[in-house]
């Protein structure tokens, strides 16, 4: 299996093979179907086994297939929720480097930096935004950030969040995010309550685990 074969446009085709991605790892090759058929995905797995490009690069096919009219705004159309700023600034360029050949545009938002910048790249149109829950929720309020166009929404290392004290502002993030969408929910362990809030996200999710 290559990636071809899994549909992967060319313009992304392109982008992995400069990231010397030669096949997918085996949570890509299970997720990448999944969230290209537009079904809700719960994943179980570990940092390491490929899970960053498992839904980037799906997530970036879909946007990609779906392009704004002309002269509409860039509006955030995926969000990325991640338990640490080091991890969400992974995925940020992880996301770059997979999509720098599709014109769509991703921004990180992450506590502990200044916030000016992160509102001015948000005023200047954004389609995928990844985020930490504190800053967002900060963005949330201060209504600088709108999620209202949100199509798909990740919470990767949910185990991680959950742990970190971070489920209210989880909670909160989601709330202001379409209820009509698609989820996609990493963790990388499944105590009772992560099975508790995967079941009161996800609709019929396909599982995938490596
Ligand atoms: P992750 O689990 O997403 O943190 O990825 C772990 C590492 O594997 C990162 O350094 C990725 O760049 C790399 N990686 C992800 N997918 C592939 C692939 N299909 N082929 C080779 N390396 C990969």
């Amino acid at each position: 299996m290559n990636f071809k074969e899994l549909n992967i446009i060319p313009p992304i085709l392109q982008a992995l093979a400069k990231e010397n991605y030669e096949k997918p790892t085996p949570i890509q090759e299970q997720a990448i179907p999944a969230v290209l058929a537009g079904r809700d995905v719960f994943g179980c797995a570990q940092t390491g086994t490929g899970k960053t490009a498992a839904f980037s690069v799906p997530i970036l096919q879909l946007l990609h297939s779906r392009p704004r009219k002309q002269g509409e705004r860039r509006r955030i159309r995926a969000l990325v929720l991640s338990p640490t700023r080091e991890l969400a600034i992974q995925i940020d360029e992880s996301m770059q480097a997979y999509g720098r050949f599709t014109g769509l545009k991703n921004v990180s938002i992450v506590g502990g930096v200044s916030q000016k910048p992160q509102e001015q790249a948000l005023e200047r149109g954004v389609d995928i935004l990844i985020a930490t829950p504190g800053r967002l929720i900060d963005l949330i309020n201060q209504k600088v950030v709108d999620l209202r166009h949100v199509e798909i929404l990740v919470l990767d290392e949910a185990d991680r969040m959950l742990d970190m004290g971070f489920i209210n502002d989880v909670k909160k993030v989601i709330a202001a995010v379409p209820a009509k969408r698609q989820t996609l929910f990493f963790s990388a362990t499944v105590p009772p309550e992560i099975s508790k809030l995967a079941n009161s996200l996800l609709v019929n999710p396909v599982s995938v685990e490596v």
